[in-house]
């Protein structure tokens, strides 16, 4: 069975937006496998998204991810890894589609509430950095 890292970011923490975006996950009947509330150091954000260090945004990326818990999952189901990333939405918030996560709920490309691998590959390298075997 395919699986796929998630992690609702601090504003989806914040916002009270978890079960919402918990809710949607469920309704695509996709399985949550596992889940924990952690807080992210720049080291880990620096390993994490790595093609992205040298960006122009990336400082304020990381005062972001370390503002407040995050709550990490996995998330199993036949393409989850594609599926995921359809009832996201696309990473720049003006071209995610209403009636993905991002376009119903985020008014910000670095504040955009939800992380998914990108990739069958980077799910697994994802699920071992953050919860280990
Ligand atoms: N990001 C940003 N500005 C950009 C592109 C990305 O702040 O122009 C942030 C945003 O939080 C995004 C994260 O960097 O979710 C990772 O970027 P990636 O391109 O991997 O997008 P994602 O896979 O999250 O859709
Ligand atoms: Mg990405």
């Amino acid at each position: 069975m395919e699986r796929t890292y998630i992690m609702l970011k601090p504003d989806a923490v914040k916002r009270g937006l978890m079960g919402e975006i918990i809710s949607r996950i469920e309704r695509k009947a996709f399985k949550i496998t596992n889940v924990k509330m952690i807080t992210l150091n720049e080291e880990i954000l620096r390993e994490h998204y790595a093609h992205l260090v040298d960006k122009p945004f990336f400082p304020d990326m990381v005062t972001y991810m370390t503002s407040g818990p995050v709550l990490a999952m996995i998330v199993e189901g036949d393409d989850v890894v594609k599926g995921m990333r359809n009832i996201m939405g696309a990473t720049k918030w003006l071209e995610a589609e209403a009636g993905t996560i991002r376009g119903d709920y985020a008014n910000s490309t670095t504040e955009n509430l939800i992380h998914g691998s990108d990739s069958v590959e980077n799910a697994e390298i994802e699920i071992k950095r953050f919860f280990g075997e």
